[in-house]
């Protein structure tokens, strides 16, 4: 049987119009361990069947051993978690989940270069493994955040990426917008990107996060690009 744990929602902040973030503090722990890229599953007050309320998410920020649990969340129409979290959930709210759960994770010793594809709320996990692994002594030579969504406003923790950029000269970060005319910089679909940028390494190592149609997609191409499976990580959402 899973060990279930509690927590109460401290914060909750609009990120997107169409998505949020929530902050919850453990119960009863001073120290909440967890790896960056791993994931909660939380049992929600949305059906009478027990199977029927999990709803699993990953978690936003880096492990630096406190007991807050930072969860970023897109709002899908009539979906029952999504219509919970936007409709109910209040400031202090119990909150039940188990975990941490999930092998989406950086080795301590990062290949040489990771480039990250996501669209949506799959930036979450990288977000939690860039900050991790922006602040480890060892450091890959290239992190590379290739990172979709529809249009600008959408874009999630843009300040923050543009911030780590500027500050380290080994993280890249792009973003590309398939329904937004006027914007200076990408347009269309993650896939370009990687395909443009990396043509001629395929030895370099792939981590993909988000819904199936992406990850097909990408599967696919990268299969093309002849990036052997065993350099392909991924986190599928459904
Ligand atoms: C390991 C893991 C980590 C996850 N981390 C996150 C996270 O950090 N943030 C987050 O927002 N979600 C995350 N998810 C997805 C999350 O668990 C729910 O599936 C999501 O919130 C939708 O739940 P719902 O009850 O609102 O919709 P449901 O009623 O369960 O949705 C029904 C169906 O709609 C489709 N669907 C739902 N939402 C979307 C969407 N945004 N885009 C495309 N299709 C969709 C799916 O096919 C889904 O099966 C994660 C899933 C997994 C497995």
């Amino acid at each position: 049987m899973p060990k279930w744990l509690t927590g109460h929602v401290i914060d909750i902040m609009e990120e997107s119009p169409t998505t949020k973030r929530f902050w919850i503090e453990v119960d009863n722990v001073e120290h909440f361990a967890f790896k960056a890229g791993q994931f909660i599953t939380l049992d929600l007050p949305i059906h009478e069947k027990r199977h029927k309320r999990w709803r699993s998410y990953s978690i936003a920020n880096p492990p630096k051993g406190y007991n807050i649990i930072e969860l970023c969340i897109s709002y899908f129409k009539g979906g029952l978690a999504s219509e919970y979290f936007f409709k109910e959930l209040k400031l202090g709210e119990k909150i039940t989940f188990k975990g941490p759960d999930g092998v989406f994770c950086i080795p301590q010793q990062p290949p040489s270069s990771l480039i990250m594809v996501c669209t949506g709320t799959g930036v979450v996990p990288f977000r939690s493994m860039i900050k991790d692994i922006l602040s480890r002594p060892m450091q890959p030579d290239l992190i590379h955040l290739i990172f979709g969504t529809r249009v600008k406003e959408n874009i999630l923790y843009l300040k923050e990426f543009i911030s780590l950029q500027e500050k380290h000269k080994n993280f890249r970060y792009t973003v590309t917008l398939s329904k937004e005319e006027n914007w200076e910089g990408w347009n269309g679909h993650v896939h370009q990107i990687y395909e443009k940028e990396y043509k001629f390494s395929p030895a370099t190592n792939y981590y993909l996060c988000g819904w199936k149609a992406m990850i097909d997609e990408a599967q696919v191409r990268l299969a093309a690009m002849g990036v052997p499976k065993e350099n392909i990580k991924l986190e599928l959402y459904g």
